[in-house]
């Protein structure tokens, strides 16, 4: 018998509702969320294939040994990482989180360092800094006269892409500033301005067009600096401003934990004795020459990929169809979603993991 569940996309911090379609405890597949505000009964290509997660998964705990799994049980492990941390004090672990656990869980997280005495705890923030500034809002772009979109928002964030045909539509002048030759989004802009490595001598060339009817919507920076000068080009034409996630709560990381650059997490690996790894992959960013042999690795991950390979012990937590709890949207709307499919596994939660280490 079919089931079809709510729950909130997980493959960018936009934050569509999804459904889930299980049949006799398996994902058969995905549905758009017809009622759900925010994507209006529509989920691009990313959205829908976020299930394909599913066909490569690491499903029991794990000891890497010569960069292969072994299986394991949860008690073996886990007294493994115990032993770890006896070992240390407090100044030799780090934790590096990810938007892609639930606001509860990294609450729960913050929560054992802190008991740990761990300050090095925060999240690979793709060159996004922590902000405290409001941002804006999806009706923004309906309102907007000119839009200036920084990485290619067509492609990555479809979703959003479709309120600024739809603002194109109502006459609103889009322009797109990237670092590519070409991109879904620049070849559907009015303007596009290529800029090199980094924004600085195309900021002048953008002020003029924009005012406080100007929404900026930025997915992608090349460092934080980068980020204070859209801050500042928001403040000095009052646009705007929205920046935009790869992982769907960012927004609730950034707004509990420290948003660190690669630079900050190779000092964080080059100073821990243990580092705890919490559903992020670190070789999309770093090197495998930056981890590898420097500190005991927890993967705290069932994503069956390189980065699992050259950890020291991969414990899978939950899937996020497996998970209830809020995720925070770039906007920063805080959506509640239930478990939206029952998975036949022994595994424990991230918050369970946590308890059990503390
Ligand atoms: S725009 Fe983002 S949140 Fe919406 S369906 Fe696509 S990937 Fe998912």
């Amino acid at each position: 018998m079919l089931d079809i569940k709510h729950t909130i996309c997980p493959s960018c911090s936009v934050g569509c509702g999804l459904n889930i379609v299980s049949k006799d405890g398996t994902i058969v597949g995905t549905y758009p969320y017809k009622r759900h505000p925010i994507n209006e009964g529509k989920n691009c290509l990313n959205g829908r294939n976020s299930i394909l997660q599913f066909n490569s998964q690491i499903e029991k705990p794990s000891i890497v040994k010569n960069g292969q799994l072994e299986e394991s049980d949860s008690e073996t492990v886990l007294k493994i990482i115990k032993d770890q941390l006896d070992s240390i004090d407090s100044s030799e672990l780090a934790i590096i989180c990810s938007g892609n656990s639930t606001n509860e869980e990294l609450d729960r997280i913050k929560e054992f360092a802190d008991d740990f005495g761990c300050e090095k705890i925060g999240f690979y923030g793709y060159n996004f800094p922590n902000f405290k500034a409001d941002v804006a809002s999806y009706d923004d772009i309906a309102d907007a006269t000119t839009i200036l979109a920084v990485g290619d928002i067509y492609r990555e964030n479809p979703l959003l892409a479709r309120r600024i045909i739809l603002s194109k539509e109502n006459g609103a002048v889009f322009i797109n500033l990237d670092d590519v030759e070409k991109s879904i989004t620049s070849l559907n802009a009015d303007e596009f301005i290529k800029f090199e490595d980094h924004l600085e001598d195309k900021i002048d060339a953008v002020k003029s067009k924009l005012d406080e009817n100007s929404i900026i919507i930025a997915n992608k920076v090349c460092c934080k600096d980068d980020f204070a000068l859209l801050e500042s080009l928001s403040a000095d034409t009052g646009a705007k401003l929205l920046p935009v996630f790869n992982a769907p709560n960012m927004k609730g990381a950034m707004n509990r934990l420290e948003s660190w650059d690669d630079e900050e997490v190779k000092n964080i690996i080059d100073d821990s004795k243990v580092l705890v790894v919490v559903k992020d992959n670190m070789l999309d960013y770093l090197s495998d020459d930056d981890i590898k042999g420097k500190s005991f690795i927890v993967n705290i991950s069932n994503e069956d990929n390189a980065f699992a390979k050259i950890s020291d012990v991969v414990l899978p937590g939950k899937s996020w169809v497996e998970k209830a709890g809020t995720f925070t949207n770039c906007e920063g709307l805080e959506q509640c979603f239930d478990i939206s499919a029952e998975i036949e596994n022994d595994n424990m939660s991230e918050m369970e993991i946590f308890d059990k280490l503390a």
